[in-house]
């Protein structure tokens, strides 16, 4: 009997899945949102999916797994965009979809298994007056699992900065991968350890999260005559201290018009626009403070539209974060697009500077955020995409004009983040993942400790190779 089969005959009576075609579908994210990970992960597929409804259920399939050495990739609704979901080793799809419940709320927090819907987390929420502090433009599908496993931020880190800031997640209980599976409670520094860690080295199967006060943000659309006013508005507009607003997000002429496809008829194509999420209380605020600029003008605002317009139009936070790049890849597929940080103070010089030195070639998109209590802004610009080396040479000079790139190109966490060692979470994987079967191939600092960072090569992982 081969291993596969003999784990499948000890899981008897777990929702397993092992037709090729459902397998390879649930192996795969949004890795294609990149023309080189499409190269490289194309083929990428798992063995089995194992569906499990409980924690008891995860403990399970790992202790199973960990006897055979075979891989666990984990799974909660597959929107990740750098191939963080998917299984590079083979072996087992771990999907958390049905540990979906919303388990407690109370004043200031939410308790939820790690497979809920976000969006489902703040519908609950949203009963006694709260919501998330934020949360990604994939609410509507995305798990909170996968958000803290794999996400950084998105709507809402204008007021409460990224994930990775203390405070923006509470508690985690997370199951190891060892011999016999133990459950670890982890709150204060821990969260570290796993959090943004692609499920490398743990099990997220229970979240805490923090929440604030609930509103019916409006949707507003401004437009400008140029990008550089839409950059500087937002910017102004984000330092407003008394005016609440929930997303700020300048999206460079083309891209709206050519783009946002059921919003055009409001749109014009010479024009720049700000997507902006507003509190319903401070809308006679955010009209006078519009008002000081001549320049801006509103095209859009949800309290004002049409019933058919409310119920038809995507809202605008799909329309910000990487929704913009996915509705550009759906007019043009052949764009791409990078994660950028403009650094405060210099941002809207940076990014305006940069917008320019490329013209239609990098076109401009920028998220505001809190950054270690600054606001400043990240940039989702859109790539109209060449070559890899063209590519590799735009992302170059971001870096050479202050800019650091957290690059949508690779599928590790350390190329797509600090490029470093994370010591704190390769040190937890030797404890929690001694065998390396969570994830394979995503941490470097594991597959290959003498990997060199300042080199500029890319790390590719040997198994997938093979
Ligand atoms: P998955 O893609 O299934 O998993 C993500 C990673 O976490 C994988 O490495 C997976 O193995 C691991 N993982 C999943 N669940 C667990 C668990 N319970 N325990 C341990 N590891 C786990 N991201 C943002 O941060 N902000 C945005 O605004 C944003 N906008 C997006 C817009 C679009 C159109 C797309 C396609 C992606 C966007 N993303 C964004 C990326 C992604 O949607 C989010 O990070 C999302 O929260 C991921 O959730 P998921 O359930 O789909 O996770």
């Amino acid at each position: 009997m081969t291993d596969l089969a003999a784990l499948k005959a000890e899981l008897e009576g777990l929702a397993i899945e092992d037709n090729p075609q459902i397998v390879r579908q649930k192996s795969r994210d949004f890795f294609w949102y990149s023309p080189i990970l499409k190269r490289q992960l194309e083929e990428v597929t798992g063995d089995l999916v194992v569906t499990v409804r409980s924690e008891a259920e995860v403990i399970r399939v790992l202790k199973a797994c960990y006897a055979r050495d075979i891989p666990v990739t984990t799974r909660g609704a597959g929107t990740g965009n750098y191939g963080q979901a998917m299984p590079l080793s083979g072996g087992v799809v771990l999907n958390l979809a049905e540990m979906n419940q919303v388990l407690e709320i109370s004043t200031g927090a939410v308790r939820a298994e790690a497979g809920a819907i976000i969006a489902t987390i703040d519908e609950a929420a949203r009963k006694s007056g709260q919501e998330l502090r934020m949360h990604p433009s994939t609410s509507r599908t995305a798990t909170i699992g996968g958000f803290i496993a794999g996400g950084s931020g998105g709507i809402g880190s204008i007021n409460w900065g990224g994930l990775r800031d203390f405070g923006n997640i509470l508690k985690l209980r997370v199951v190891t991968m060892e011999e016999e599976p133990r459950v670890l409670e982890m709150s204060g520094e821990d969260l570290h350890k796993v959090s943004h860690a692609y499920g490398t080295n743990g099990i997220i199967t229970e979240v805490e999260m923090p929440l604030t006060a609930a509103y019916d943000w409006v949707d507003v659309l401004v437009g400008f005559d140029s990008f550089a006013d839409a950059a500087r508005f937002g910017d102004a507009l984000a330092n407003q201290d008394g005016l609440l607003t929930k997303e700020i997000a300048p999206i460079a002429a083309p891209l709206p018009y050519d783009y946002f496809l059921r919003h055009r008829k409001y749109l014009h194509s010479n024009q720049s626009v700000c997507a902006i999420l507003v509190a319903p209380f401070a809308m006679d605020a955010f009209a006078a403070f519009c008002g000081r600029y001549a320049d801006a003008t509103v095209l859009y605002r949800s309290d004002r539209a049409s019933e058919e317009d409310r119920k038809t139009l995507p809202p605008v936070s799909e329309l910000t974060w990487n929704h913009t790049t996915l509705r550009g890849l759906r007019v043009d597929p052949t764009i791409t697009y990078l994660q950028v940080l403009y650094p405060f103070p210099d941002h809207i010089r940076k990014a305006v500077q940069l917008a320019e030195l490329f013209g239609d070639e990098v076109v401009g998109h920028l998220e505001f955020v809190r950054f270690d209590g600054k606001v400043t802004c990240f940039g989702l610009p859109v790539v109209r995409y060449t070559t890899e080396e063209r590519l590799e040479e735009i992302m170059r000079i971001h870096e050479e004009h202050g800019c650091p790139i957290f690059n949508p190109h690779r599928y590790t966490l350390e190329e797509g983040g600090m490029k470093q060692t994370d010591e704190v979470q390769l040190a937890f994987k030797k404890e929690a993942d001694p065998k390396g079967l969570l994830n394979p191939g995503k941490m470097i600092a594991w597959e290959n400790p003498d990997f060199d960072f300042s080199s500029r090569q890319t790390y590719l992982f040997p198994g997938l190779a093979s």
